[in-house]
């Protein structure tokens, strides 16, 4: 396990994140390191893997979903069992609508 080390490295290296998730901090960030490392690239919305080579500006790259909306939760950071990884493009977080029904998928 490489542990906090690596935070702080990989700034300067590979500062591709957007505005937006810059601005939900580092709270997020350490979020997000751990949901990947727990989770399977699989994307809750479309179901397909994720292909955690791509760039993190790509539209099909690993991103992390929150499965509460926003308007009700505020943009607090959730708990990780209340969020699950999707492709950049289907992200639902940025909507303001439910995210699209597909038939059941299996449970975490
Ligand atoms: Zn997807």
């Amino acid at each position: 396990m490489g542990s906090a080390t690596a935070f702080g490295q990989a700034a300067s290296v590979t500062d591709k994140r957007t505005t937006t998730e810059k601005g939900r901090g580092r709270q997020w960030q350490l979020l997000c390191e751990q949901a990947r490392r727990v989770y399977p690239p699989i994307c809750w919305i479309c179901h397909r893997e994720i292909d955690l080579t791509l760039a993190a500006t790509d539209r099909m790259s690993w991103t992390l979903d929150h499965l509460d909306p926003v308007a009700t939760h505020g943009t607090q950071v959730p708990p990780i069992e209340r969020t699950r990884p999707a492709h950049r493009a289907h992200n639902s977080s940025r909507k303001a609508g439910p995210p699209p029904q597909h038939r059941p998928s299996r449970l975490w």
